[in-house]
């Protein structure tokens, strides 16, 4: 059976520390398995300083990054690698604009965050930033997509 879902893609999520210690690990994966994307790769992992620099190196100029190195050292993170048919412009719509004010409620952000600096959940911008992500955060390499219910979830 050939499925129309050929921009099949990768995501990069990261419930980030505030996100771990409030306990909305659960709520997260919840919403993007109940959306029907596929969990292909999950850790619990509390990396250092040199790691998340590199995952936020492009914002090594601004003025927040020492704060942001320092909130995301925080704590573990759970790191979580989902896959499916536009899954990166989809993620970002699940998880809300940047700043949890312009959130809509509905969204990650909107729902469950006030301020930017303690806004839950990373998620890549695109696909090939995702795909980076991908390979800084699991080296050791993530699992095949599995197309099994795919009939049911793409025309
Ligand atoms: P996003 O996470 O939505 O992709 P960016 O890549 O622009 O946003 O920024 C990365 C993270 O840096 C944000 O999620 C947020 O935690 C933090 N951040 C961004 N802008 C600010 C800011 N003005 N003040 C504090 N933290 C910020
Ligand atoms: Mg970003």
């Amino acid at each position: 059976v050939e499925f129309s879902n050929d921009v099949l893609s990768r995501l990069y999520i990261m419930v980030k520390p505030d996100g771990v210690q409030r306990g909305l690990v659960g709520e997260i994966i919840k919403r993007f398995e109940s959306k029907g994307f596929k969990l292909i790769a999950l850790k619990l992992t509390a990396p250092g300083k040199a790691h998340l620099e590199k995952h936020y190196a492009d914002l090594k100029e601004k003025k927040f990054f020492p704060g942001l190195i320092e909130y995301m050292t925080s704590g573990p993170v759970v790191a979580m690698v989902w896959a499916g048919k536009n899954v990166v412009k989809s993620g970002r719509v699940l998880l809300g604009e940047t700043n949890p004010l312009t959130s809509a409620p509905g969204t990650i952000r909107g729902d469950f965050a006030i301020d930017i600096g303690r806004n839950i959940c990373h998620g890549s911008d695109a696909v090939e930033s995702a795909e980076h992500e991908i390979a800084l955060w699991f080296p050791e390499g993530v699992a095949q997509y599995d197309r099994a219910v795919d009939a049911w979830i793409y025309e």
